[in-house]
């Protein structure tokens, strides 16, 4: 039978959502109820029965300039005039080079070559590759192992789930599918505390005893966000760059979230002034309009790899997607042109002072904030079943999980929007009743 004769209201539409469309962490049988969007604009999401939340998330760290900015949407525009998408093998375009262009010119230094992909996942998947391939081509076959932080979130496909954390990273249930990889202990010296220089003893410990086997670190510079939404010290990430040299490992800093602004600087590299041997960005890449992603190196992984006539091993269908990189190409012109620094600056302001009184609330046990991020940190893991709903009371727009609320709002929300968003946490986190 066809359905789409009968998808008339909002209503069969959910109903037929719940019956057959499948959600990100959900039940594949009893999921929760889902919200119908009709369009968004700006840091608005309008709902198809007329309710209008005011966007927290940025659908998942990824739209900075909000929803419908007319320079994307022109660009976006302009280049399916010319042409959505082509095959990159053997082929090349302008929306291509000129998203490289732009990436080189802001990236940390040293990074000098391009590898577009698809997804967040699939780029940490490439930058493992690249990594494992090096040492391979320079005949250190042994280095094939990666070395993880606990707490650390790097994806969902399945080299990416074997350097998340086990256990907060959502894949435990994989145990023992995943790739064998090595963890040190997360960071627990925070952003801004005083170093205490025996928080990167597990690491050293892992690299003196294994570094023969491993190929590079991996990690999220500065905010560890999908395992926990932690910010940690920037000493920890430089005494880590230079472990990595110590001990001849590479450093992939996955910058997807964290990466065009978010933390206060471009990349969250800058808060230690270091550079990766691997780059890995994408959500706001395309300032959340389409889904890309990119992995950057250095000429000194580009040469190793290929010193002998190799070739690296990857190449997917969709890659640099012509629509994507023009609309990347805006969205970071846009970025720059924008005094993204300030709007970042003023959100953290804000968020540090609405969210302060969060702290006095018996339901909370941590505030944190850094750049265009707040967490308020609970004492016991949400109900989904009730707060989502709740906040959705409210007008916001803002998905917890685990024992975190937490808000990413797009840069371009005024102080009235921000402050629907932290009194909604207020009020919905003093509401929650302790089970
Ligand atoms: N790395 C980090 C740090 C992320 O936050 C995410 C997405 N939450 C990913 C990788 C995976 O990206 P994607 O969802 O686009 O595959």
């Amino acid at each position: 039978m066809s359905h789409a004769l009968h998808l008339q209201t909002s209503n069969d539409l959910l109903r037929f959502d719940a019956a057959h469309l499948l959600h990100p962490y959900s039940s594949m049988t009893n999921p929760l109820p889902n919200q119908l969007v009709s369009s968004a604009n700006g840091v608005e999401l309008h709902l198809s029965d007329g309710r209008i939340l005011i966007d927290g998330m940025s659908s998942w760290w990824s739209a900075v300039h909000g929803y419908q900015n007319p320079v994307l949407n022109q660009a976006v525009i302009n280049q399916l005039g010319k042409m959505s998408h082509v095959m990159f093998g053997g082929l090349t375009h302008e929306p291509a080079i000129a998203l490289a262009q732009k990436l080189l010119d802001i990236c940390p230094d040293g990074l000098s070559k391009v590898f577009f992909s698809d997804s967040g996942s699939v780029a940490v998947e490439v930058a493992m590759k690249m990594a494992i391939q090096y040492w391979q081509a320079i005949g250190k076959n042994d280095k094939c192992k990666l070395v993880s932080l606990r707490r650390g979130y790097h994806g969902d496909t399945f080299a990416a789930m074997s350097v998340c954390d086990p256990v907060t990273g959502m894949h435990g249930l994989f145990g023992t599918s995943l790739h064998k990889q090595f963890f040190a202990d997360a960071p627990t010296c925070r952003f801004g505390d005083t170093w205490d220089p025996s928080d990167i003893a597990s690491l050293r410990k892992v690299l003196e005893t294994h570094g023969a086997t491993i190929a590079a670190l991996i990690l999220e510079p500065i905010v560890q966000g999908a395992g926990g939404m932690v910010f940690y010290s920037v000493e920890y990430l430089r005494e880590a760059r230079t472990l990595c040299d110590e001990f001849d490992v590479l450093m992939i800093a996955d910058e997807i979230a964290t990466g065009f602004g978010r933390t206060g600087k471009l990349f969250a590299c800058e808060h230690a002034g270091i550079s990766p041997d691997i780059l890995c960005v994408g959500k706001a890449l395309t300032g959340g309009y389409m889904t890309l992603a990119a992995t950057l190196t250095t000429d000194k992984v580009t040469t190793g790899i290929s010193h002998n006539g190799g070739v690296f091993m990857h190449g997917p269908t969709f890659m640099a997607n012509p629509l994507a990189c023009a609309v990347a190409c805006a969205s970071i012109d846009l970025l720059l042109s924008n005094e993204w620094q300030q709007s970042v600056r003023r959100i953290e302001s804000q968020l540090l002072e609405e969210l302060g009184p969060c702290r006095n609330l018996d339901q909370v046990a941590d505030v944190r904030v850094l750049g265009a991020i707040g967490v308020v940190e609970l004492k016991d893991p949400v109900n989904m079943a009730t707060i989502q709903p709740a906040f959705v009371n409210e007008g916001v727009w803002i998905r917890p999980f685990g024992k975190l609320v937490y808000v990413m709002p797009p840069y371009i929300i005024d102080i009235a929007q921000l402050t629907q968003l932290t009194q909604a946490i207020y009020r919905v986190s003093k509401g929650i009743v302790p089970s």
